[in-house]
């Protein structure tokens, strides 16, 4: 089908100069030129895309014979790139989802792709594409929006369907399944029933997706302004144990839901900070992703009755590693995360010395921040919050006034600080002596 330029609302003004540009040039050249896939959803439904890719039936070499700031990437895909300062338009050849024999497309046992250099026709390389909303091309030559799959009347209904049989699809890349949580959750577009019926049965597949794909579809479902819906949205669908299977359980077991609460303010405040084009980090949003799998774990090593400081390392130590077969954290984010964590128990403290040495320590703020976050699930954490908030704000002569230079009522009680956020299974191990008059320590089941 050929929506006219009357009919659609694909308008150039919306559109990357540099892309532009990169189509103008390929007509110049005699090839065909398309803007495709996720640029042309979000256009249709009014959105501003973030990358503008082509398409084209150029070859990646005859690509790069037309551009001088052009070059070459990939080996499983190749791909060009034409680079305009920071701006990078990506020009993809059509490609063809058949085996011609040739070698250039290899499946594995399971159906899963693992090379895709067959080049082919327009159609082609529309029903290689997952949903049919991805599967638009808008012409330079005559403006219209060319739709092979329904992709355009699904845009107007705010549907994601995938293209084929929705089972085989997911097999030959499960990654399918979180974009379309991913995509549902950032469009609001619903995900057509018989693209969402075999998801939560076949999740699972996702533990065999490369841990490093799957730390950038994290990065774009949560650090992209719509964490909280996409998790949501993964919730619904049952993919939340395959992406995060410590975190599932533990949430699952804490009955008064005060891990939940935690998390989903977590997700929100990152969603807010991004709007207000504030810096986020992976760390952080791990250490709020993961909180619930370490206070787990935490609970259950100190109901053995191991040392709370070599429990809480030990238990960091756990979830990162375990959490690391299936997404490729990278250190640079995990040490953070961990120390976000063990620095939780420190705000209990009131000891001068060790108030000043809080203060000081490079991730403060960062924890502080969490200390925060906590007090969402756990009200009985609002006492910290108060304490170290007026802490960060007072002159030091002032504060160091207000603090005994030893505390008969704090000091080494930095235990089992969050245990109870953790596990409301297991018999806690109570600190020795009441912190707080009502209620007892943080993270009682309500
Ligand atoms: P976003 O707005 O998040 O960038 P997008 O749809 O543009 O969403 P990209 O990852 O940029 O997502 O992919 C560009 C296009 O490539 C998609 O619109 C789709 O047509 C195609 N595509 C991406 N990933 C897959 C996949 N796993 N299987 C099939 N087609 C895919
Ligand atoms: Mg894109």
């Amino acid at each position: 089908m050929i929506v006219a330029r009357a009919e659609h609302g694909v308008s150039r003004k919306d559109i990357s100069p540099n892309a532009l540009r990169v189509l103008y040039k390929l007509r110049e050249g005699g090839f065909q030129g398309y803007l495709v896939g996720g640029a042309v959803r979000d256009l249709l439904v009014g959105g501003h895309p973030k990358d503008f890719d082509v398409a084209t039936d150029a070859t990646p070499e005859q690509v790069k014979s037309l551009f001088r700031n052009c070059r070459l990437i990939g080996r499983r895909f190749r791909l060009a790139h034409v680079v305009f300062g920071r701006e990078i338009i990506e020009v993809a050849t059509f490609r063809a989802n058949i085996d011609d024999g040739s070698g250039d497309r290899e499946t594995e046992d399971g159906g899963r792709l693992l090379r895709d250099n067959v080049y082919g026709t327009i159609e082609d390389d529309a029903v290689r594409r997952d949903f049919t909303a991805n599967a638009l091309y808008y012409a330079i030559e005559d403006f219209s929006v060319r739709d092979y799959v329904g992709g355009y009347q699904d845009c107007m209904d705010r549907v994601l369907r995938l293209i084929g049989d929705p089972v085989e699809r997911y097999r030959e890349d499960p990654v399918r399944m979180l974009r379309a949580a991913r995509l549902a959750a950032k469009l609001g577009f619903t995900i057509a029933p018989d693209a969402a019926a075999p998801i939560p049965e076949l999740a699972h597949l996702l533990a065999a997706a490369p841990p490093a794909r799957l730390f950038d579809e994290c990065l774009k479902m949560f650090l992209a302004g719509h964490a909280e819906s996409s998790f949501r949205t993964l919730e619904d669908h049952g993919l939340l144990p395959a992406l995060f299977p410590e975190t599932a359980v533990a949430l699952e077991t804490n009955r008064s839901g005060a891990l939940r609460t935690m998390l989903l303010q977590a997700l929100r405040n990152t969603d807010e900070r991004i709007a207000q084009d504030k810096p986020v980090t992976p760390a952080f949003l791990f250490a709020a992703l993961l909180w619930p799998a370490y206070c787990r774990e935490l609970a259950v090593l100190q109901k053995a009755g191991i040392d709370p400081l070599v429990a809480q390392q030990r238990a960091a130590d756990r979830v990162t590693l375990h959490q690391a077969q299936r997404i490729a954290l990278p250190r640079r984010f995990s040490q953070p995360m961990q120390e976000i964590w063990l620095l939780q128990p420190r705000f209990n403290q009131r000891v001068r010395k060790r108030v000043f040495r809080l203060l000081a320590h490079p991730r403060f703020r960062a924890a502080f921040d969490f200390l925060e976050l906590r007090a969402s699930g756990t009200p009985e954490v609002a006492d910290d919050v108060a304490f170290w908030r007026e802490a960060q704000l007072q002159a030091p002569e002032q504060l160091a006034e207000r603090l005994d230079p030893k505390s008969p009522r704090r000091d080494g009680d930095a235990d089992a600080a969050q245990a109870g956020e953790g596990d409301d299974d297991a018999p806690r191990k109570r600190p020795r002596r009441r912190r707080r008059k009502p209620g007892g320590s943080g993270g009682a089941p309500a």
